[in-house]
């Protein structure tokens, strides 16, 4: 299958689907948020490890990964009610 990538975690397939490039699974068809339909842990910065402590609740850690698979697709550190960033994706 020719596929561009996306990340070191996501590909594009030519018909613009994004792909787990693990085990192929189809995490967003073309022109749709990805992270609306893959699985997501919000975690407080502080919780994973003392360096990280921010003093505050509010900055978290938010992490998607592969319904499939589980692997790690992507993370973000972002305020607790902020929303999700989107990133679009256009096929070539
Ligand atoms: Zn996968």
């Amino acid at each position: 299958m020719n596929r561009s990538s996306y990340s070191p975690t996501i590909s594009i397939a030519p018909n613009g689907d994004l792909q787990c490039v693990r085990c192929d699974h189809v995490l967003a068809s073309a022109g749709t948020s990805w992270k609306q339909s893959v699985n997501r842990v919000d975690q407080p910065m502080h919780s994973l490890c003392e360096i990280y402590d921010t003093g505050s609740d509010e900055v978290i850690i938010r992490r998607f990964y592969c319904p499939s698979c589980g692997t790690a697709l992507e993370s973000e550190t972002v305020l607790v009610d902020e929303a999700t960033i989107d990133d679009e994706v256009h096929a070539r």
